[in-house]
C-alpha cells in the first residue's frame, strides 16, 4: 500500500519512535510545530477519522491511551500538551492514515503553534 505512515510501521521509512504496542505507534514529526511533536497513529490503516468504525472503538481509546503514556514518559504530563486530529483537506490533513498530533513543551496559542 502506497501509504508513508504504514512504511514507517513497516520500517521501511525510517522514524524517530517514542512509544509501541502491538495496536499503536508514536514517532517524532519530521517538521515539529512545537518544542515536542509527536504523531501517534494505529498500526491499522485508517485513513481518515471519517472512517473509524465502531469497531475501531479499542483502536481509538489506544491513540489516547497512548498519549497520556507519552505524556508521561517524557514528564509533560502536569504541564500539559494539546491532541489534535486534522480531518480532510479543511482540516489541514495531509497523511493519510489517521494520527493524532501531540503537541507540547511550551504555553501552546494558536491552534498548531
Ligand atoms: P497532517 O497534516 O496530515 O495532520 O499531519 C501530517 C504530519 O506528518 C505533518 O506534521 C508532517 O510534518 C508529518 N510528516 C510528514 N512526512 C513525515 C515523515 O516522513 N516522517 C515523520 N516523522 N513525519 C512526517
Ligand atoms: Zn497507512
Amino acid at each position: 500500500m502506497d501509504c508513508l505512515f504504514c512504511k514507517i510501521i513497516n520500517g521501511s521509512i525510517p522514524s524517530d519512535k517514542v512509544y509501541e504496542t502491538d495496536t499503536v505507534l508514536a514517532f517524532r514529526d519530521i517538521q515539529p510545530a512545537a518544542p515536542v511533536h509527536i504523531l501517534i497513529i494505529p498500526k491499522k490503516h485508517i485513513a481518515t477519522m471519517n472512517d473509524v468504525t465502531e469497531q475501531d472503538g479499542a483502536i481509538v481509546a489506544d491513540l489516547f491511551t497512548a498519549a497520556r503514556h507519552i505524556a508521561a514518559e517524557l514528564g509533560i504530563a502536569d504541564a500539559g500538551y494539546r491532541l489534535i486530529n486534522n480531518v480532510n483537506n479543511d482540516g489541514g490533513q495531509v497523511v493519510y492514515h489517521l494520527h493524532v498530533h501531540l503537541l507540547a513543551g511550551k504555553k501552546l496559542g494558536g491552534l498548531l503553534s
